[in-house]
Formats: structure tokens, sequence, C-alpha cells
């Protein structure tokens, strides 16, 4: 598996890495470990501090850092600033209340007086995807500091720019060697480090198949594992729904990150009294689009992150359209040499269309009519996977329910997805288990310590 920068705008192949050795791999983890047990000892607001020093740095080198994703990925300049603004968010919050979300918890007990400690537990290993190459890392990585639970990454092998100058910049802030070690390795390597008595755990964003992977090694060797994988999420609309908003909303609830996020709305559920009104509002976003260089900031869409990914939606929508469903719009040819995937539409997929209970990663939307409420949930329920959604409704408490009668991890009243660090991220289902971010997020890897005092 080669580690290598190709620029998914021009095809150009700007920089390659060599694949991490196993000694490389033992040093990670000697160092992880020694780390450990020194952190194990310290208070954790000691570590508040390296998450600030790494936000102080990450400000100070946004550009590098956003183009650098670019590069990696295809994103448009203007999203990945945007992204690495989110990372340092999350930095300074764990920063802020890591330590108080770490206090031992008194607990009512007959017993005596009883509380638990939460404590770090060793070097967890995170396996991340290319998406948000460091959203996803800094996800992880800042509640973990605080903890005391060092880390080693290895992130997609298509965005290696990005991370390996984030993992210099966390190192040239001051932290501790073996806070964060980015290795280039490969799926055996991942195996034989999540198998290593100094390993604790380990935390998977990615797809299905990864997750299937990762899961079964950490079961085998009795690692606690966190899965955030894929989603199919449902977008409902309600009669009620204000068109005004629906319109701001529904582009970059599809089309934010290329439509390359796993919570991005992939299922448009639309009561029957609606149904060609919003093909029509869909329609009209969907070709005012500006495809072109992503460090332009007039451009509003991106290239896919990869020739493969632009293959793979590619056969998914053939599938969807050899087993009966509709074009509305788009799924023709983009003159552009980069991984450009034109938005497209697609309706009519009934329940045994090959894409109904799939996953399609970029800028296609799947358009559902429905005549009731009832029917409405049941459809969005009628997945194997269970992330997140959105519900449209100007009667706000009642959307409100609906959104509680759907199997997801996380709803949306009248917005498209999103994530700050003090809400809790992930799913259910095939979409995964355990959260990231907030209170949640941070007791992922902590060893929740009973004591009970006469
Ligand atoms: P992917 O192919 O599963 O890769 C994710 C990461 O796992 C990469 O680092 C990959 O390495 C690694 N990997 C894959 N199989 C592995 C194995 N058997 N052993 C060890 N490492 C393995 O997913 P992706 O295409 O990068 O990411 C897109 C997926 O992530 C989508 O399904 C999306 O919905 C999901 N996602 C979920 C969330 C969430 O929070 N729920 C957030 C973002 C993305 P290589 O690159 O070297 O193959």
């Amino acid at each position: 598996m080669a580690y290598k920068t190709i620029y998914p705008y021009n095809n150009e192949v700007m920089q390659e890495y060599d694949n991490a050795s196993d000694a490389d791999l033992e040093q990670a983890l000697t160092a992880g470990h020694q780390l450990y047990q020194q952190w194990r000892q310290d208070d954790p607001q000691n570590r508040s501090q390296i998450l600030l020093n790494i936000a102080d740095l990450m400000q100070k080198k946004r550009d590098d850092l956003a183009r650098a994703m670019t590069y990696d990925m295809g994103k448009l300049l203007t999203e990945a600033q945007g992204e690495v603004d989110l990372c340092i968010w999350i930095a300074q919050y764990y920063a802020e209340h890591g330590a108080e979300l770490l206090q031992p918890v008194p607990l009512k007990t007959k017993q005596g007086n009883a509380y638990y400690l939460k404590q770090s537990t060793g070097v967890i290993v995170a396996v991340e995807p290319w998406n948000f190459p460091l959203y996803q890392i800094m996800r992880v990585l800042a509640p973990n500091i605080m903890v005391g639970n060092p880390m080693i990454l290895k992130s997609a092998s298509i965005c290696p720019m990005s991370v390996q100058m984030f993992a210099d910049l966390v190192a040239e802030s001051g932290a501790p060697a073996g806070t964060l070690t980015n290795l280039f390795i490969n799926y055996d390597q991942v195996a034989k480090a999540i198998e290593d008595p100094r390993v604790a755990g380990v935390c998977l964003t990615g797809s299905e198949r990864a997750g299937t992977s990762i899961a079964a090694t950490a079961g085998k060797a009795l690692k606690k594992s966190t899965l955030e994988l894929g989603g199919n999420d449902a977008f409902i609309i309600l009669d009620d729904a204000n068109w005004d908003e629906l319109k701001e909303v529904v582009p970059q609830a599809r089309l934010y990150n290329a439509g390359q996020v796993c919570t991005s709305s992939k299922r448009f559920i639309v009561m029957d009294s609606m149904y060609d009104q919003f093909l029509e509002l869909l329609k009209n976003a969907f070709s005012q689009v500006k495809m072109g260089d992503p460090m332009d900031s007039s451009t509003t869409l991106a290239p896919l992150s990869s020739k493969s990914a632009k293959d793979k939606l590619q056969s998914q929508v053939n599938d969807a359209i050899a087993g009966g469903a509709k074009v509305y719009y788009g799924n023709e040819p983009v003159d552009l040499p980069g991984q450009f995937f034109q938005p497209t539409i697609l309706t009519d997929i009934d329940h045994d269309n090959p894409i109904f209970n799939q996953e399609l990663f970029g800028p296609v939307a799947s358009v559902y009519r429905v005549h009731d409420e009832a029917e409405a949930i049941q459809l969005a329920n009628d997945s194997s996977y269970g992330l997140g959604g959105t519900v449209f409704s100007s009667d706000v408490e009642h959307a409100a329910k609906v959104a509680a009668k759907i199997e997801t991890g996380m709803s949306f009243i009248n917005s498209g997805w999103s994530s700050t660090p003090d809400m809790p991220f992930g799913g259910i289902k095939n979409s995964g288990y355990g959260r990231e971010l907030s209170s949640l997020g941070i007791e992922a890897f902590v060893n929740q310590h009973l004591v009970l005092k006469p």
C-alpha cells in the first residue's frame, strides 16, 4: 500500500511516502507506553497546555494545513480552512473542559463512600479516513491527550501530506514524544499494533468493510473499539416545511465536501404534495454549482477524492439505473481533467434497487415520494445504517417527536448535519458504535475505576 498525495483536481502526483517498518512501529509503541506511564501519574489539567499549544500553532499554519488537505483529497480550500478552525475549536474545548469532565464521580450506594475515577488506559490506535483528514484525528486526539492516552495514527493512504504536516506540528508544539505518532503502516501492521499488550483500544472512522476487520481484530485481542462508519441518512420533509429555509439548507446538506460526508443527507423523503416542487428546488440548486479549481474561492463544487472514488460512485449510479431508478437531473460527464462528478438526482428507487441500502459517497441525491408521516418514518428506518438525519417542519416540537422515532444516532431539526466539540457524534446499526466529541467522547477509552471506602 503506497501512501501518496495525488491532487484530484489535475491528477498530479505531488508526494509519495515510504512505508513505516516494523521497527518504526515498535519504537512508536515504546514511546507511547512510556508516555502513558508518565501521564497516568499526572493531573489531566497539566495536559491542557499541550492542546492550547497545538491550537495556537494550527492557527498560525492555518492556510498551509488547509492547502495540504486540498492537495490530498481535493476539498474546497474554504472548506479546508473551516476544518482547521473546527480542529482548533475542539482542541480548545477539551483544554478548557477536559479536566472537569474527568473528575471522579461520586456514587450513591449503601456500601459506603463510593466513587469512580476516570483514568487513562494506554496507547490508542486511531485509524482514520480521508474525507476530513485533520478533523477526524482531532476528534480523538484532543480528548485522549486530556485522558492521558498517547496515540498511534494510521491515516488513509491518499492523504499523507496534510496528516504528516499535522503530526509534525504536534511535535513542534512541544507535545512530548509519543503524544501522536503518525505511521504509514499497512493493514497487517495495524492488526499487530492492536494486538500489542501496550495498546488499550482502537478507534476507527471509515467504511463498514474496515469496521468489520478492525472490530474482529480488536475483539480477538480483547481490546475496546469504537467505530464511526458510513451512513445513508434520511432528510424528511414534512408537509409544513418552510421552503425558504429548505432552499438554504438543502444544497449544503448534500453537496458540502463534494457530498463526501458520513452524515450528508443522502435520501430525501418528501410528502406527495410537495414532491414535484422539491425536485425542482433540488435541480435548481444542483444546476447552479460551479466546478473547477478548489483553491479558487468562486468554485462551489470540488472534485471527488480520487479516481477510484469517482469510479465507485459512477458504478453505483449505473447499477441504480439498471435496477429501475430514473435520472431526474445530472449523471453526465464533466469536461474537466480532475475527478469531478456532476450533481445527480435519482428517483423511483424501489426496495429491490441495488443502491436502496447503500451509501452513495458523492453529490448524488436519492429522492423518495411518501404519502404520510408514518410512511416517511418507516422508510427512514428501512436501512441498515443509523448515523444522522434531518426532519424539516415549521412545527419544531412535532419535528422533534418525529425525529425521536428514527433509528439513528443524531437528528437535526430544520438544518443539515453539523458537528461541534460539545455535541456527541456517532451512530447505531451498521453506522458503528461509541461516540466521539463532547463529554461522551472523552470517556471512550477511560478506565471507570470504582473505589469503595468504608
Ligand atoms: P475506508 O476505506 O474504510 O478507510 C478508512 C481508514 O481505514 C483508512 O485509513 C484505511 O486505510 C483504513 N483501513 C481500511 N481497511 C482496513 C483494514 N482492514 N485494516 C486496517 N486499516 C484499514 O474508508 P474511507 O473510504 O477512507 O472513508 C469513507 C468512509 O468513512 C465512508 O463510509 C464514510 O461514511 C465513513 N465516515 C464515517 C464518519 C463517522 O463519523 N461516522 C466520518 C467520516 C467518514 P487505507 O486508506 O490505507 O485503505
